[in-house]
């Protein structure tokens, strides 16, 4: 069986490490926002060319904090893409904005930079990118929107560790990056944890103070903030895995180029562009029989997953905030998205297996 993933294989490689610093923080008898949390912060700011990083508790936060931060009238808009992980609508409504969903390109599956402005209003005060499945957003135009309407940039980059376009890293193009380091990532802690990058020091200020309660003080409060602080053992963990980091990039791109060069024209495969330093944190293909191909696929026990069943405009608990409006583009991606095992445990050979059975489909 080729599994998509198995995240105790995925994490073997870092075994021994993890356990002696498991232990050095057990002993050090501190366990939240401690030495290892500075570090992990100092080292994830300087991979990213970044001048801070705060760590939170998860993806989802550093979404939510990032907005939080600029304390947006209760009701203002906020674009974002219509196929994404939910967690990006969610964080835009847990601050009490309405989201605005933007179709995505057909090619690129990431917000089309083209529909933008369209749906730029009076109340519009930011744009929350998504750099899906481990490939930048177009950010030139992007930023030009930006500055055009006065609008503040906020990266998800819970897909996107390592990523870059024209050679800068994704996260640092916006006021604020927000990573997820959730197990499956390409930089996956062993439980939830997430970081923000940023390069403006008032607004690095207030996310320490909001991911602590709103203050940067004991038992002195600023704002009214959340609890969303990383922990010492998750920060250790991270550090170790983050000197990796590159090469499980390059694995996984040594692994797509298997599938790019490969697999026959009948799958349409992602977009390659020299602008983009891909890190294929998914690497899907489209077909219009995707459930057939799925079916057929395991049963020749190769196991895939589907990045996203339904698009969040037909989510339950999200369809009637969108009812009236359609995303046809995002439907047809997920309608015909398939993801291939593409993980740092998955060899040359696993890969090669999965594109000879997928040529006979
Ligand atoms: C994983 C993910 C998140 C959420 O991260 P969590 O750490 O699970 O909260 C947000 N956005 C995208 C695009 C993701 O893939």
């Amino acid at each position: 069986m080729i599994e998509y993933e198995n995240l105790a294989s995925l994490n073997e490689p870092f075994h021994e490490e993890y356990i002696s610093s498991f232990k050095s923080v057990l002993k050090s008898g501190w366990y939240i926002l401690g030495e290892n949390v500075k570090k992990f912060e100092t080292e994830f700011a300087s991979y990213n060319k970044a001048s801070n990083c705060i760590g939170v508790a998860s993806g989802l936060d550093a979404i939510t904090l990032s907005i939080a931060a600029f304390n947006f009238e209760a009701g203002s808009e906020i674009i974002v893409p219509s196929n994404t992980y939910v967690a990006t609508i969610i964080s835009v409504l847990q601050t009490n904005m309405i989201p605005v969903l933007v179709e995505p390109s057909l090619e690129t599956y990431n917000i089309d930079p083209a529909k933008i402005e369209a749906s730029i209003t009076n109340k519009t005060k930011a744009i929350v990118v998504v750099h899906l499945y481990g490939k930048s957003c177009d950010m030139e135009p992007i930023m030009a929107l930006c500055k055009k309407y006065d609008l503040k940039l906020i990266e998800d980059c819970a897909q996107s560790h390592g990523a870059t376009y024209k050679n800068k890293h994704t996260g640092t193009f916006g006021e604020f990056g927000a990573f997820s380091f959730y197990p499956t990532k390409n930089l996956g802690a062993l439980g939830d944890a997430g970081a923000i990058v940023c390069n403006d020091t008032d607004l690095t200020k207030t996310i320490r103070r909001l991911r602590n309660y709103g203050s940067d003080k004991k038992y002195y409060n600023e704002l009214i903030g959340y609890n969303s602080r990383l922990d010492e053992v998750q920060a250790a963990f991270l550090s170790i895995k983050l000197k990796r980091l590159d090469e499980i990039n390059s694995h996984k791109r040594k692994l797509a180029s298997i599938y790019l060069n490969n697999l026959k024209t009948d799958f349409i495969k992602p977009v390659v562009d020299s602008d983009y330093f891909d890190v294929y944190h998914i690497f899907n293909i489209r077909h219009l029989k995707r459930d057939a191909l799925k079916e057929y696929l395991l049963e020749n026990n190769i196991k895939t997953e589907i990045h996203y069943p339904v698009s969040p405009n037909n989510q339950v608990a999200l369809k009637d905030l969108f009812k009236n409006q359609q995303f046809p583009i995002s439907e047809e991606i997920h309608n015909t998205t398939l993801s291939l095992p593409i993980s740092f445990f998955h060899t040359e050979h696993d890969v090669q297996r999965v594109v000879e059975v997928m040529n006979k489909f």
